[in-house]
């Protein structure tokens, strides 16, 4: 039986390469995005597009309806945002602060706990895109500062969702996908967003429980909180 793999924030960029990989493997894929007319365009024919708007928790809930309490083998949370290249350390304004921590974290936390029961069913892997940008240990710039705290915060989402639902049989792990040629990555990054997912979905599938909880890059590297 195929397995089935469920992307937040599909519509382009690394989260569209990982519906059109997982597709092409054989999988069953349900894409959410914001506009899911327009991505049904460019996504491969026999995948499942949902509407999401992971700042939505009516959108978020009605995925979970969808999936009607299905055994689900994969829940990747990518939807993110980077909010404003301060390009050195400064506050930024109340709505973008919001924008970005309300994307990047508070959406994570409502997938992960709407969809976590179907993944523990299927002992399958919750992946969150994460980044070394928001890593304590590894970081060393202070630009982008709502972005770098979104994405240490998501990183807390991970260690509490592991605690949480790795006992029931889930694997939930943070993923960098390394600096990659997409929208936010811009066209100077250093890793092609096909090579960042191949490596990203090896990393998935040797993921097992002493995994639980960890901050992996794409090659499979163990990063440091
Ligand atoms: P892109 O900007 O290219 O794509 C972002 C995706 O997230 C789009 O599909 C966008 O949809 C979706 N999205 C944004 N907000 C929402 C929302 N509220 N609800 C649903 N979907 C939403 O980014 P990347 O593909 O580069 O990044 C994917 C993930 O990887 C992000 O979490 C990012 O932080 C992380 N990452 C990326 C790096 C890079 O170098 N590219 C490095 C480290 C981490 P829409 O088309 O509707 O805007």
């Amino acid at each position: 039986m195929s397995k089935t793999v469920l992307i937040a924030g599909a519509s382009r960029g690394i989260g569209l390469e990982f519906a059109v990989q997982y597709a092409a493997e054989g999988w069953r894929v349900i894409a959410c995005c914001r506009s899911p007319e327009q991505a049904r365009g460019w996504l491969p024919a026999d995948v499942d597009v949902q509407a999401l708007d992971v700042t939505d928790p009516e959108s978020v809930a009605a995925l979970g309806w969808h999936l009607d309490d299905e055994p689900l083998d994969l829940l990747i949370c990518n939807a993110g945002v980077f909010g404003p290249d301060t390009g050195s350390f400064a506050a930024p304004g109340d709505a973008a602060f919001d924008e970005v921590m309300h994307t990047n974290v508070l959406g994570p936390m409502r997938l992960i706990q709407v969809l976590a029961p179907s993944v523990a069913q299927a002992k399958g892997v919750i992946a969150v895109l994460s980044s070394k940008m928001g890593s304590i240990y590894e970081t060393s710039g202070a630009d982008a500062l709502a972005y770098r705290c979104s994405k240490a915060a998501s990183n807390m989402v991970v260690k509490a969702a592991a605690n949480e639902y790795g006992p029931q049989g889930a694997t939930v792990i943070a993923l960098h996908p390394g600096w990659v040629r997409t929208e936010m990555g811009g066209p100077n990054a250093l890793v092609g967003v096909s090579e960042s997912v191949e490596g990203l979905r090896q990393v998935i599938a040797d993921a097992g429980v002493d995994d639980n909880g960890c901050f992996l890059d794409y090659t499979g590297r163990n990063l440091s909180w």
